[in-house]
């Protein structure tokens, strides 16, 4: 028996929770404001630095704000390059909180002091996302911005202090690995809540970092992970670019007092849609550029949503598209392969995850 007995159901169940899974039905979006930053991370995925050309004006944003409820969507990620570049960024939130949305902003602190974090509040900011990869040194040594770790955790305090809820998002690699275990406690005095991990993926800056973990870590990546979820305070839970379907999975995805939950799959142009800061939209913004469905400049967003042509890799999605340890896994009805973006920016497709802690679970066996 799994950790979920889900998969463990017959093929009929199986096919018709499949079905239920993979029906549209658009719950966030991640807008990202530009590509401006003022970090130059070796391991963004984005080669965020400099603003693209042309991109969404603040006119466009709220218009697409207003397209996405008009399209259901309950909760918006304001993200970057860094989404404090954009002056826009209040009157956009406050729009979003008009349409009742959960607003929430992924940042990497810089220039996010006191001040800023009491507009964040009194605009309506739901919750703040900060990006931290490691102890000081890993840190700055990704980010290329001498005083960047100091400076994330002070724009954590100054959130805690203007009672935004605060948690940090880590970039997991052979610079952060070895450190995730010392990171606990540094953030959860700064006055972090909650705090996720993603692995970095082989694109943009890091499409052929040494950094970038491959399979051969991940046995000591999930004994790293099984130690961090006995933490009492502040143990991490895995975005879905980690996993999947190892047999403590639910213990390891959940959030800490939050609601149990357990990997069923990427929501891509599911319930997931990203629009990049030129207005091209994909079912994530994880995704390459190769997954670009649409231009909000050149068609309406509801029409791209609504063309069930779109999204194929989920929306039409078939079990002849896993390859590779994917195409024989006893878990695969349900997983799909594991995070479509991971499958992308390692192998070029959908459907193979040969970074699976699944696998590595079964060959510790
Ligand atoms: S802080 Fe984020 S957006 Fe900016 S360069 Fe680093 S990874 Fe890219
Ligand atoms: S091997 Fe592939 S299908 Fe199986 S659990 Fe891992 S990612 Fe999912
Ligand atoms: S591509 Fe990965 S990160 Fe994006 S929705 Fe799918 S599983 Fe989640």
């Amino acid at each position: 028996m799994d950790q979920s007995g889900i998969s463990d159901a017959s093929p009929d169940v199986t096919a018709r929770a499949l079905k239920v899974l993979l029906t549209p039905n658009l719950t966030f979006a991640e807008v990202e404001l530009t590509t401006a930053c003022p970090c130059r991370c070796v391991t963004c995925g984005s080669n965020c630095g400099r603003a693209a050309d042309d991109e969404l004006t603040g006119a466009e944003l709220q218009s697409l704000v207003d397209e996405l409820h008009e399209l259901g969507c309950k909760r918006i990620a304001f993200l970057g390059g860094e989404p404090l570049c954009r002056p826009e960024l209040l009157t956009l939130i406050r729009q979003a909180k008009r349409r009742h949305m959960l607003v929430e902003i992924v940042t990497s602190g810089m220039g996010l002091d006191s001040a800023m974090a009491v507009e964040l509040k009194a605009a309506g900011t739901n919750s703040v996302t900060v990006s931290i990869d490691g102890l000081e040194a890993a840190h700055e040594m990704q980010r290329g911005v001498k005083g960047s770790f100091r400076r994330a955790l002070a724009a954590i305090a100054a959130l805690k202090a203007a009672k935004v809820p605060v948690g940090v998002n880590t970039q997991v690699n052979r610079a952060s690995m070895p450190e995730l275990e010392s990171m606990g406690d540094v953030l959860l005095e700064a006055g972090a809540i909650g705090w996720q991990l993603q692995t970095t993926f082989p694109m943009g800056r890091a499409a052929s970092s040494p950094l970038v973990l491959n399979s051969s870590d991940m046995p000591e990546l999930l004994a790293i992970l099984r130690r961090l979820a006995l933490r009492p305070k502040l143990a991490p839970h895995l975005s879905d670019a980690i996993g999947w379907w190892t047999s403590d999975d639910t213990r390891l995805r959940s959030t800490p007092g939050g609601l149990a939950r357990c990997w069923l799959g990427c929501v891509a142009g599911i319930q997931h849609m990203g629009v990049t800061s030129q207005g091209c939209v994909k079912g994530c913004l994880a995704l390459s550029d190769a997954y670009i469905e649409g231009n909000i400049r050149e068609q309406s967003l509801s029409r791209i949503w609504h063309d069930e042509q779109r999204f194929a890799y989920n929306r039409a999605y078939q079990a002849s598209s896993l390859s590779g340890s994917c195409a024989n896994c006893s878990q695969a009805a349900l997983c799909r392969g594991g995070c479509t973006a991971s499958s992308v920016a390692f192998h070029g497709k959908p459907g193979v995850n040969e970074n699976c802690l699944r696998l590595a679970e079964l060959k510790s066996k």
